[in-house]
């Protein structure tokens, strides 16, 4: 077996005969010419000249040798509905979607948005739009109108396929209004809607506009859709990011490189096979679903389980916050991938449902998302007796840049660290203002990568060439390389650690700190559940930290002695870990951190309410109670 080192080393100096041999991993109508087209950096072309098809090689690939075997695995514990499609039926499916959708005026190019809960429709409709070519932008569903509206404006569907509605700790949430709001508020009109109804709100049909899925799907019940055979490059879906820092932006991905990026990935770095069961706890709504709910696992010809519902809440709707584990152990799960924010929720339950499931198929639970502190994973490895590999990336990137490259070699995960970089990417880092690449372990820079970007990574921003280059290739004077915005160091081993945002590096005093520093030294504490950690103007200081934390007992917030004891703690924890000049000026307890919607720290919205500015872009916030408790704890400073 290669050394990963030889592995990666090959990737980076030879990249043509490195993705030429990974190409052979899909099936190809075309051969290519080219493996890379570098000739106007940063754009990129894979595999230029040949011909493919992302949904071919999802689904129709493996009807010879695994009709029968299961595609897609669609459980809810808010419908208790639990169905399992097997590749057969999934090429009916989708054929019958792409029927639907090319009666409804889709043509190859046309863009069609997806406002879907968690149901095997979401999926259908996805593969269905890759069979024909035609692009799919997929917005979360929990998205409210005006989200939604910016993004229908934006991506100029002609076809938004959606629901009646989808539901959350057992509570229907209606869509359609929110659908039809959105596209009374955008100028862009879409002509024609397709309604998939679960039966769980009533829904207002526009004549001549919206359509019954039901309906479409009885009337091609047997229709055969061939896979359209597309260019390399050509489109196969836009996604929008999670508007951490600010407004979100789409992401354009092209057909050929992400297909082979897809399928490198499964057998590189899951070491998923085919016939085993991959679970994603994520959502299509997000770039993991995308690649690792829908296409990598079938691309790899493994089933993968589409859930619909709470992490704490059992197939009867009673209380169960072992209900993953249940799934693991039933559908005999090998690969496992959700996120630290998740993990986080478990950590509220119950210990002893790590243990009460059979999980002796489980070979490794992927994390991803956001930075895994130390204590959650040493909580979640040490209680279900699997190992843990962190992974790091961006809805830019489309798989990851830093993690374990478990199918090549085993190597140790490092607690704290995502692991080193991903062959094909050429990762650095690089002083903020000199560009100067910093080589020494430990020293603090900006997480960059240097082109030519591999297969898989985006292509561009939707419309708007300028703005991709602008926004991520121009921030490090002289030097035009891809920057993630993200603030990392590497040690002596070669292991990335990412310290935060850019944006979010406090300057004390003319100390530059990650604000992950000392929210990890914050963690630590035995009573702290969860922080965030923004730099604050300050008139002498420059800036100082301010922490927001909840706690493990939030009942704690009532008895003010025990508050500012705790306090006084943090504080000490934070001068013996790091030193007195990143303590946090104070810390404040809250019982919810605001967050995206798909659970990321909002710490520019928290950092404009300290400094009493306006919060920004807010769209794509989870609850804005969350936010308002920060304000409250502010003004009472
Ligand atoms: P926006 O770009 O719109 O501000 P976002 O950056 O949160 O939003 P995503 O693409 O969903 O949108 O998230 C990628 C970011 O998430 C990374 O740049 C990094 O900051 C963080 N991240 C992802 N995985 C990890 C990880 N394993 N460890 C630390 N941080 C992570
Ligand atoms: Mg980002």
């Amino acid at each position: 077996m290669t050394s990963y080192a030889d592995f990666y080393r090959q990737s980076i100096d030879q990249p043509d005969a490195f993705w030429a041999e990974q190409a052979s991993l899909i099936e190809w109508h075309k051969p290519f010419d080219r493996v890379c087209n570098y000739d106007n950096p940063p754009f990129v072309k894979w595999y230029e000249g040949g011909q493919t098809n992302l949904c071919h090689n999802a689904v129709d690939r493996h009807l010879a040798d695994r009709a029968g075997q299961a595609a897609l695995i669609a459980v809810s514990s808010e419908t208790g509905l639990e169905k399992t499609y097997t590749f057969q039926d999934l090429h009916g499916e989708v054929q019958r979607m792409a029927a639907s959708l090319k009666a409804l005026g889709v043509e190859q190019g046309d863009r069609v948005l997806i406002y879907m809960p968690m149901i095997a429709e979401a999926a259908f409709a996805m593969l269905a739009c890759a069979r024909i070519g035609a692009v799919h932008c997929v917005v979360f569903g929990g998205f409210a109108s005006g989200s939604l509206a910016s993004r229908i404006e934006d991506a100029a569907p002609k076809v938004i396929v959606s629901s009646d509605g989808g539901s959350r700790g057992g509570k229907a949430l209606p869509y359609k209004p929110l659908l039809d709001e959105a596209i009374r508020l955008s100028s862009h009109k879409p002509s024609a809607v397709l309604l998939a109804d679960r039966g769980l709100a009533a829904m207002e049909l526009v004549a001549g506009r919206d359509h019954l899925w039901n309906e479409l799907r009885e009337q091609h019940f047997d229709a055969q859709v061939p896979c359209e055979w597309l260019d390399s490059t050509a489109i196969s879906y836009t996604i929008y990011t999670s508007g951490t820092t600010g407004k979100p932006k789409g992401v354009q991905r092209d057909t050929a490189g992400y297909t082979v990026a897809l399928a490198a990935s499964m057998k590189h770095i899951f070491d998923g096979h085919a016939g085993e069961t991959f679970f994603s706890t994520s959502d299509i709504g997000w770039v993991v679903g995308h690649s690792y709910i829908v296409y990598g696992p079938l691309i790899a010809g493994m089933a993968t389980i589409m859930y619909e519902g709470l992490p704490t809440q059992g197939m009867d709707k009673k209380p169960n916050g072992g209900i993953w584990w249940e799934l693991v152990e039933k559908y005999k799960v090998t690969v496992m991938f959700s996120a630290p924010t998740a993990v986080r929720v478990l950590k509220k339950q119950d210990p002893a449902l790590l243990t009460k499931y059979d999980l002796s198929s489980l070979r490794a639970l992927f994390l991803a998302g956001e930075p895994l502190d130390e204590p959650t994973a040493r909580w979640i490895s040490e209680g279900l007796n699997v190992p843990i590999i962190d992974n790091y990336w961006q809805t830019e990137s489309g798989w990851p840049i830093l993690t374990i490259a478990n199918g090549v070699e085993s190597k140790p995960s490092k607690f704290g660290s995502p692991g080193i970089p991903m062959y094909g990417y050429n990762v650095k880092l690089l002083h903020e203002s000199t560009g100067e690449e910093l080589t020494v372990p430990g020293e603090k820079g900006v997480v960059v990568i240097e082109g030519p970007t591999p297969p898989g990574f985006m292509q561009t921003i939707w419309q708007d060439d300028a703005r991709f280059v602008n926004t991520y290739w121009k921030s490090i004077p002289g030097r035009l390389v891809y920057s993630t915005f993200d603030w990392g160091i590497r040690d002596a081993d070669g292991y990335f650690f990412i310290l935060g945002r850019t944006d979010d590096v406090i300057n004390v005093a003319g100390h530059r700190l990650g604000t992950r520093e000392i929210e990890e030294s914050i963690s630590g504490h035995s009573q702290v559940s969860e922080v965030a950690v923004v730099g604050v103007a300050d008139g002498l200081k420059g800036q100082v930290a301010m922490a927001f934390a909840v706690l493990k007992d939030s009942s704690v917030l009532n008895d003010a002695a025990a508050c500012a004891r705790l306090e006084a703690e943090i504080m000490k924890r934070v001068d013996n870990d790091l030193g007195a000049v990143a303590r946090p000026a104070r810390v404040r307890f809250v019982t919810v951190l605001p967050k995206t919607r798909s659970g990321k720290l909002l710490r520019r919205a928290i950092q404009a309410v300290c400094e009493g500015r306006d919060a920004g872009d807010l769209t794509t916030m989870d609850d804005p109670a969350a936010l308002q408790q920060i304000r409250d704890r502010v003004e009472t400073v």
